[in-house]
């Protein structure tokens, strides 16, 4: 099989290539390093079977020969990053969807598009099953990733009503692991490289505010099986145990036995109250379930960040 994979040198991308090459595959990662990093793909140049297309996706897209599958997963995710890039976060949820899909079709290749929990809003169902239509504030400052990503949807809906696409929706519940930026602001990585700094762990209003964290391995295996599988409609991929943020803050601080003190900052905008996926559907249809607790999953992505710390502080001199 030939995939191409958009967000190729992201967190999530650069794991789904590895995990596409490791099954035998070709890959086509696409990338224009908007959020993303070339180290994330270094490792790949090497192997004969992996290409790389420095290209935004917002952009026309066209590739010569076969292709069995596009997976598009460009588009920045950390909420600190689509705030400072709303524009270009509409953009690649609307147009980059709709040229990767126009790629699908001319190849007549199965398509799977990374949507996420955040097309819940701040859930007044909980946990959040599929069925769930959400609340969302359309106006509000994270409207402009959750929106992208309800057209994003919608068109691909589209696509498989009308032209009979092979579509599927994975939506993603907070996920992390190694190849994640150390400045990306997500939670998670936030807290491991402020206690490894030594730094105050920065929560955003109270800390009562929950999560439920996949580690990136669970994750991935979700992806592969959805995109297999026969099962259009949209499948949340997630791990279903739930955390507030500051048992996460706590976690991390005896998980790296860090004394630092907990720093209270405002509210983000428009966070949402709770999050947790209803994760029948995968159980039932993927076979699928997480296998790593949030203490297993520290535990292996700890000493990534120790290790990247300890590189920019050698690159600092
Ligand atoms: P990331 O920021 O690490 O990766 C996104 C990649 O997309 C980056 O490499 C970036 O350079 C690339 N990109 C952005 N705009 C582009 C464009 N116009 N053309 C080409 N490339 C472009 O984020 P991630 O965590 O790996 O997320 C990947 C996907 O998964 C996103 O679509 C995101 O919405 C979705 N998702 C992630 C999570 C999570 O917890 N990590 C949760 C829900 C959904
Ligand atoms: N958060 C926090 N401190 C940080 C970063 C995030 O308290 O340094 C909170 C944030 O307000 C949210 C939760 O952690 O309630 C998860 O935030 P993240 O940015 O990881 O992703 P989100 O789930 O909001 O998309």
């Amino acid at each position: 099989m030939r995939v191409l994979i958009t967000g190729a040198a992201g967190f999530l991308g650069s794991h789904l290539v590895e995990r596409f090459l490791a099954d035998g595959h070709d890959v086509i990662g696409v990338d224009n390093f908007l959020t993303g990093r070339p180290e994330n793909i270094a490792p790949f140049l090497g192997n004969s079977r992996f290409t790389f297309l420095h290209h935004d996706v917002t952009q026309f897209l066209y590739v010569e020969g076969p292709l069995d599958g596009v997976l598009h997963f460009a588009s920045p995710a950390s909420p600190a990053d689509y705030l400072r890039l709303p524009i270009q976060t509409l953009k690649v949820g609307s147009l980059g969807t709709h040229k990767t899909l126009g790629l699908a079709k001319a190849k007549g290749a199965r398509y799977l598009l990374a949507s996420t929990s955040e097309v819940y809003g701040d859930p007044q169902v909980h946990p959040q099953p599929e069925t769930y239509w959400g609340h969302v504030n359309p106006v509000g400052l994270r409207g402009v990733y959750d929106e992208a990503k309800r057209f994003a949807e919608a068109m691909v809906m589209a696509y498989h009503r009308v032209h009979g696409l092979e579509t599927r929706i994975v939506r993603i519940f907070n996920t992390y692991g190694p190849r994640m930026r150390l400045d990306d602001g997500r939670v998670v990585s936030n807290f491991i490289v402020q206690a490894l700094r030594g730094e105050p762990l920065t929560v955003y209003g109270d800390g009562r505010q929950t999560r439920s964290f996949c580690y990136v391995d669970d994750l991935v295996e979700g992806i592969v099986r959805l995109f297999w599988s026969e099962r259009v409609e949209p499948t949340n991929v997630g791990n279903p145990v739930e955390f507030t943020v500051l048992e996460l803050a706590e976690l991390v601080r005896a998980m790296t036995g860090s004394s630092v003190p907990i720093e209270f900052r405002p509210p983000a905008p428009d966070d949402p109250h709770v999050r947790r996926p209803d994760i029948e559907v995968a159980r039932r249809v993927l076979g699928w379930e997480p296998r790593v607790s949030l203490r297993e999953g520290l535990e292996r992505t700890i000493p990534y960040f120790r290790r990247e710390l300890e590189r920019q502080r050698r690159v600092a001199g």
